[in-house]
C-alpha cells in the first residue's frame, strides 16, 4: 500500500525541498542528496506507486510511456547519452529500496562500476 508519508510524497507535495533538473505535469527529475556518482538523478513519477510493478499495473499506459521518453529526455539532457550511463531502479527489501515511491536512479559522469 501506497505511504503518503514518504519523502518523495512530499518532495511532490513541495514540503520538502529538492534541486530539481526537470519536470513536466508528469514526472520530476531531482538530484539525489547522496550522490553515488559524479551525476546522480532520481525520476519519479507524479503518480502514486510504490514500485515498478504497481506503476505498471495502475498508471494509464501514456503516463508510462510519457515516463520513459522523459527519462531518455533527462539522459540527453545531461548529456551523457554518447558517454554512458546506468539506470536501476530498488524494489522492495531484498532489492534494497528505502523510498517507498517507484523511482528510477540515473547515474552517470564517470565510469559506474559492477552492479555489485
Ligand atoms: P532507494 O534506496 O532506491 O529507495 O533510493 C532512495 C534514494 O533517495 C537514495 O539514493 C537517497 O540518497 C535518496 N534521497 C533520500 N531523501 C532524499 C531527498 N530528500 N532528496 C533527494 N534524494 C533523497
Amino acid at each position: 500500500m501506497y505511504d503518503d508519508d514518504n519523502i518523495f510524497a512530499k518532495i511532490l507535495r513541495n514540503e520538502i525541498p529538492c534541486k530539481k533538473f526537470y519536470e513536466d505535469e508528469f514526472s520530476l527529475f531531482f538530484y539525489d542528496i547522496a550522490p553515488q556518482a559524479k551525476i546522480h538523478i532520481l525520476g519519479i513519477p507524479k503518480f502514486k506507486c510504490v514500485d515498478l510493478g504497481d506503476f505498471i499495473s495502475k498508471a494509464d499506459k501514456n503516463l508510462v510511456t510519457i515516463f520513459f521518453k522523459n527519462i531518455s529526455l533527462v539522459v540527453e539532457k545531461l548529456n551523457v547519452n554518447t558517454t554512458g550511463y546506468r539506470i536501476v531502479s530498488n524494489a522492495g527489501k531484498d532489492g534494497g529500496q528505502e523510498v517507498p515511491h517507484f523511482h528510477i536512479h540515473i547515474l552517470a559522469g564517470e565510469k559506474i562500476g559492477p552492479l555489485r
